[in-house]
Formats: structure tokens, sequence, C-alpha cells
């Protein structure tokens, strides 16, 4: 791959919480590329520093060591404010386990917020509300409150709101992790969707394997370091693969 292809490059993350009197290191020394267009799905056991990856790359939490380049540049200040809200608002998109919508807006305001804060005309908003809704499915729904919607429907709109402005990279955290079976399925060809729609390039934090055969390639998080990568065939065969690495790194996690 060409250097112009990678978005998002990652060198020595490090980050150390610090407790009352003991030391959590949850991250050591991370690096990797993400590439455009690329969905890479990061895989570990509960513990293993997957949502302080996430949360260091969305500017949520600040690292103690390491760089972070976006399209080949360092963000200067992206962890502090109102750098980091700057830097949200412009760059990631959001997709969380609770789907986290604003439960008293309707689903066409939940979608359409992104653009508000970023001060976009209305004539614009409305346009790419209607795409959005379109494209996820629930054009019907759009006067309707979360609380109105299913579990599935709601990530739907998490989605749609997180891809609206088209960030350069969409993160998220568990996307499935409430959903059940066949939900879950739906939400997964929706970013895959997305992504071959709009060359979108995301980061997928899972434990489940069956999530990350969705995924271009999988890194594998143990005690916040990578100890493997796998590349997808979209074969069969990679949730095989994926389960025996899986299964590997579980019986040396301590
Ligand atoms: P994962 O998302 O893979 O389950 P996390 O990134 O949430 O893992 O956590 C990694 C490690 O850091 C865990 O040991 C967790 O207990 C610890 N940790 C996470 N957030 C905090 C925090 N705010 N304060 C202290 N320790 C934390
Ligand atoms: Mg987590």
């Amino acid at each position: 791959m060409e250097n112009s292809d990678i978005v998002l490059s990652v060198k020595n993350l490090c980050k150390t919480y610090e407790g009352t009197g003991h030391k959590v290191q949850a991250l050591k020394n991370v690096s990797f590329h993400l590439y455009r267009g690329e969905l890479l799905a990061v895989m570990g056991t509960s513990g293993s520093g997957k949502s302080t990856l996430l949360n260091i790359l969305g500017a949520l939490d600040e690292p103690n060591e390491g760089m972070i380049m976006l399209n080949g540049m360092v963000k200067e200040n992206m962890f502090t404010e109102p750098y980091a809200t700057q830097y949200r608002r412009e760059n990631i998109g959001f997709i969380f386990q609770s789907f986290n919508l604003l439960k008293d807006l309707t689903v066409e305001e939940n979608i359409a917020l992104p653009l508000i804060l970023k001060g976009k005309e209305s004539d614009e908003i409305d346009k790419k509300v209607r795409q959005m809704l379109e494209m996820v499915g629930l054009m019907e729904w759009k006067k309707h409150r979360p609380i109105q919607l299913s579990g599935g429907q709601q990530q739907r709109v998490a989605i749609a709101r997180a891809l609206i402005t088209s960030p350069p990279i969409v993160l998220a955290d568990e996307p499935t992790g409430n959903l059940d079976f066949n939900t879950s399925t739906d939400i997964l060809n929706v970013l895959v969707d997305m992504k071959k729609r709009f060359h979108q390039s995301m980061i997928v934090v899972t434990h489940d394997p069956f999530v990350a055969t969705y995924a271009d390639r999988v890194l594998f998080f143990r005690d916040g370091q990578i100890v493997d990568v796998y590349r997808c065939t979209y074969e069969q065969e990679d949730l095989d693969r994926i389960l025996e690495k899986f299964k590997k790194i579980m019986g040396k996690s301590q």
C-alpha cells in the first residue's frame, strides 16, 4: 500500500491509569496504520485496552505517550479543549454500544445534529439527512423519538449520525453489543455497505469473533498490546482462523 492510502497512523501509544495505590498500563506501545476505506477490527478480551484506544483516537482521553497522525499530520493540542471538541467534530464519527441518541430529539434531529453543530445551512442539512434516512432505511421513522424504536433501528440512527459529516474516521465501540444475532448481522451489513459506498475508514472494537469477520483486517489485543494480526479473506474460513487466534490469546491472558 502507498503512504497516501494511510488515513491514520498510531505510534507507540501508551496509557497508564493511576488509581489509588495501583497503576494499570492500559496501552503499551501500540502502533498501527488504518488505511483509507478499511474496516479494521480491534479484538481482545475485556480489559485488554480496546476502549482506551478508541477513546484516545477520538480525543475523549489523553495518552501518556505516543503520536497520532491523521491524513499525514499531527493535530496540535488535540487533547486540550477547545481543540479536542473541534478535532472530534471535524474528524470523528462515533458509534457506541448503547447508541447514545438524544432522547428528546426525533430521529431526523438526532441525525442532523453533527451538521447543526458545524453551522451548516438548513438546505444542506435537510438534503443530507434525507440521504442518510434513505440509506439506513428509516425514512418512515424520521419523526419518531429513539424510545419508539427497536435497538437495531436506534443503532441505524447512530450510524447515520456518525456518517453524515463524512468524517475521515468512524470509531465504533462494540456496536452490536446490545443487539441480538439477527439484528447484529443487519447492523454489520449496514456498516460494510457504508464502507463500500463512501470508502469510509472505520475502526470497530469487539470481543466477538463473528463481528470481526466483517472487517478487512483484525488486530488482536492482549494486556494493552497488539499481539497478532489477521487479514480477512471474506470466506467461510475467516471465522475459524479468528477464533483460533483469539483462543490462543485468551490462553495466554493473565
Ligand atoms: P476493554 O475495552 O478492552 O474492555 P478498557 O480499555 O476499558 O478495556 O480497559 C483497559 C484497562 O484499563 C482495564 O484494566 C481497566 O480496568 C482499566 N481502565 C479503563 N478505564 C479506566 C479508568 N478510567 N481508570 C482506571 N482504570 C481504567
Ligand atoms: Mg471496552
